[in-house]
């Protein structure tokens, strides 16, 4: 039976860049990308033009510059305490679960301001009008993959400076002008391909030289080794390559378009259900996670089966949450959207 990938991450690819990957690796005759050096030139290449695909998408100039590093989102939260030094605080917005873990490290290297939280409702909404110390940084999470938030409203950015964003769960998801920031990062395993690395993207005005800041933590020593500091995540940034091409052959007016309208798609449904509903205040509505829960919380178990026999994976919320959560990653077809809906009518006029 074909199954229907919701999961909130590592998420779906699309069919043409699986095929991609299978013909790669099972090339009898030649050494796969697997297999060779990542000092040879086949690897700088992929390196250096999934670097410029990534910019160029972005709309970045070369002020800014691409790694692609190991250790996840997760170890970006630890680097840029310990690499961003500016003058003043090291200010954070707490709006979920990543962004509450992004501040922990913080505060575990120096010293961390929360300027806003939306703790007190179950993080169901992105706190407005943030004021924080100018002279230091700030930290938001764009998109929160467990409650389904997602900022929409960046005017408290106009004119400011040294903004750094956690953008695993939407970069590259609609039109956006990526240099208000001076520092974009994420795991690669949503938007940009599979498990197993991360993207970078940095302002070289931002980076220093820091003695004491150790090599496989520091900017600095990345940037001097073009992301080839150690043996890199190859395989991780094959695909990446791959979802690069695959985006911008699309075009980013496609992907921006898509995605709108699957999210508009499931919104809408859910709102015009008495059985559904979303989790979060609509303006400021996730268009990748999209979590709702059963208005008859008896249903759960019927619907969970439902689902299953349907081939809809993933859509249980996040642990933290409970609830439901259907991602809605740019490779997913309009089509599943589509699929998913008719199975949440379907069910809500049965049960
Ligand atoms: N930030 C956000 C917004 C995320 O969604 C995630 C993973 N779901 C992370 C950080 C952590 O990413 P990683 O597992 O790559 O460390």
């Amino acid at each position: 039976m074909k199954k229907y990938n919701f999961t909130a991450g590592p998420s779906i690819l699309a069919n043409e860049i699986v095929e991609e990957i299978k013909i790669e690796i099972s090339n009898d005759n030649e050494l796969s990308i697997l297999e060779i050096s990542h000092r040879g030139k086949l690897i700088g290449d992929l390196f250096e033009e999934s670097r410029q695909l990534l910019k160029d998408l972005m709309h970045l100039n070369d002020d800014y510059e691409v790694l692609f590093l190991h250790g996840g989102a997760s170890l970006q939260n630890t680097m840029i305490p310990y690499n961003i030094k500016t003058n003043g605080s090291a200010s954070y917005t707490d709006t979920g679960l990543w962004a509450t873990k992004s501040i922990e490290e913080s505060k575990a290297i120096r010293a961390t301001t929360v300027v806003s939280s939306s703790k007190d409702r179950l993080y169901s909404y992105i706190p407005k009008n943030i004021e924080w110390d100018e002279d230091g940084y700030l930290h938001i999470t764009t998109n929160n993959t467990v409650s389904g938030t997602q900022y929409h409203d960046y005017s408290f950015c106009e004119g400011k400076r040294n903004i750094i964003a956690d953008m695993s769960s939407d970069i590259l998801s609609r039109h956006f002008d990526y240099s208000k920031f001076d520092l974009i990062y994420g795991g690669l395993q949503k938007n940009l391909g599979t498990a197993g690395g991360s993207f970078v993207v940095i302002n070289k005005n931002l980076v220093e030289d820091l003695l004491n800041v150790p090599s496989m933590l520091n900017y600095k020593s990345h940037l001097d080794a073009i992301s080839i500091l150690n043996t890199p995540p190859v395989f991780a940034v094959f695909v990446s390559n791959l979802v690069l091409k695959w985006i911008k052959n699309k075009g980013m007016d496609y992907i921006n378009d898509n995605n709108t309208k699957k999210s508009k798609l499931l919104y809408d449904t859910l709102d015009n259900s008495s059985l559904y509903f979303g989790l979060v205040d609509r303006e400021d509505r996730s268009m990748m996670n999209v979590t709702f829960e059963l208005t008859n919380l008896n249903l759960k178990s019927s619907f969970n089966t439902f689902m299953n026999e349907k081939g809809i994976e993933g859509i249980e919320g996040h642990r933290s949450r409970g609830g439901y959560r259907a991602s809605l990653y740019n490779m997913m077809p309009y089509s599943h959207v589509e699929y998913f809906v008719e199975c949440l009518k379907e069910f809500e006029r049965t049960c």
